[in-house]
């Protein structure tokens, strides 16, 4: 069966499904670093690529492989490779492109360490870079530099939930032949697919929405090419950031139900925006789907939803976003997103506190920000949480 002509919430149950000789219902784990050859003359065509199998699960595995044409399909790239994690997949792209005297241009508000990797690791090795506010296309057209390399964006953003169109800023980076690589971690294949709208490679971080139930970490990269796809796979094999099929396993699993959490998700999180937006103790709330979101249009061209993540600020700033963290009794404290149960977090004290203050702020990330990922409990029971713990703020 041809499963890339299947629409999306079946392709997430079939497509990539790897049959073995026994039936199995579902892929199995081919937990094995090393593949026989049938003999000499095979493991000569397989090193050269004349035969395609398996050699060596760094290289590919056939667990691994199912994934990777999994998520491939589900964002209708060309291939899908799959990381140990979303920072393997974030330095997998940065090596392949970014070089010495070469310059990188960013979202400021890009995840935490997306950006802290660059300034105290690549820039030791000449390269330069911009963290800008790419959700202000026109900022993209100004900070291109000759020397520019790879247009990096993460939309929405972390934790300031600011969209950029990756329509124009494809439009605006191809003009000047600069690739451009998406972290849709956000919003998973299911609410955006950024090859559809011109990005080059889409990047994620399957620890979150993907495999949804915060058991595993794991990244992955789709290309929209071959020529791409090769240049990444080469350097995540010589990086060493593969996959394990296990955890490969445990994200099949997990993504077959990626579209049934988020449609919960998100419609909670719509009910839990409007609830906080009213709330006389809130100070402002940033969600996609509220109308008063100022990229609400945007949002609603590029996502096919407004997605479970949101931001706001508490009125008493820090020491009353603190003070939220410890009275909810139902949202857990901890950093990470997108899994089955909410969290809730403050990225000045935690996710972002590496930054430097002024950094800090400028991209966004105030010390009153709190951020909240919904997951899949009821409603009325994550309202009543927030609500008793704002009465205690
Ligand atoms: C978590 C996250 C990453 C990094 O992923 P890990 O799996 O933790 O390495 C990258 N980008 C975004 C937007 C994330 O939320």
């Amino acid at each position: 069966m041809d499963t890339k002509k299947l629409k999306f919430n079946s392709k997430l149950i079939h497509s990539g499904d790897f049959k073995d000789e026994f039936g199995s219902a579902v892929t199995p784990i081919y937990q094995s670093s090393t593949f026989s050859f049938r003999d000499a003359q095979q493991g000569a065509d397989l090193f050269a690529g004349k035969e395609k199998g398996y050699i060596y699960t760094r290289i590919g595995n056939p667990t691994i492989d199912a994934l990777e044409n999994k998520l491939a399909e589900l964002e209708n790239g060309y291939r899908g490779i799959a990381l140990s994690s979303g920072m393997a997949a974030v330095n997998t792209v940065y090596m392949t492109f970014l070089e010495k005297g070469g310059h990188l241009l960013s979202t400021a508000a890009v995840y935490g360490p997306s950006r802290g990797v660059i300034e105290s690791h690549y820039a030791k090795f000449g390269v330069e870079f911009s963290f800008i506010d790419t959700s202000d296309t026109s900022q993209i057209e100004k900070a291109i530099r000759s020397n520019t390399k790879l247009l990096f964006i993460e939309t929405p953003s972390n934790p300031t939930i600011q969209i950029t169109d990756i329509r124009k800023a494809s439009e605006i980076a191809h003009k000047c032949g600069i690739p451009v690589v998406v972290d849709n971690t956000f919003s998973s294949p299911y609410l955006q697919k950024p090859l559809d709208l011109g990005a080059d490679v889409s990047l994620h971080s399957l620890t979150k929405f993907i495999n949804g139930h915060a058991d595993i970490v794991g990244g992955a990269l789709i290309a929209k090419d071959e020529n791409l796809y090769n240049r990444l796979r080469k350097t995540m094999v010589y990086l060493g950031c593969n996959m394990d099929p296990h955890q490969a396993y445990m994200v099949i699993r997990g993504v077959k139900t990626l579209s049934l959490r988020i449609d919960r998700a998100q419609e909670s999180s719509m009910k839990i925006a409007t609830y906080l937006e009213k709330h006389p103790k809130i100070a402002w709330i940033r969600y996609p789907g509220l109308a008063s979101y100022p990229q609400h249009e945007l949002a609603l061209q590029q996502m096919s939803g407004f997605g479970a993540m949101m931001s706001f600020g508490v009125k008493g700033g820090f020491e009353a976003g603190k003070n939220l963290m410890d009275n909810v009794k139902l949202a857990t404290l901890a950093v990470s997103l997108g899994g089955v149960e909410t969290l809730i977090q403050h990225p000045a004290s935690m996710t972002h506190a590496s930054l430097p203050v002024e950094a800090r702020l400028l991209s966004g990330i105030t010390d009153e920000l709190v951020r909240y990922s919904v997951g899949i409990e009821d409603v009325e029971d994550l309202i009543a949480d927030l609500e008793q713990a704002l009465d205690c703020v």
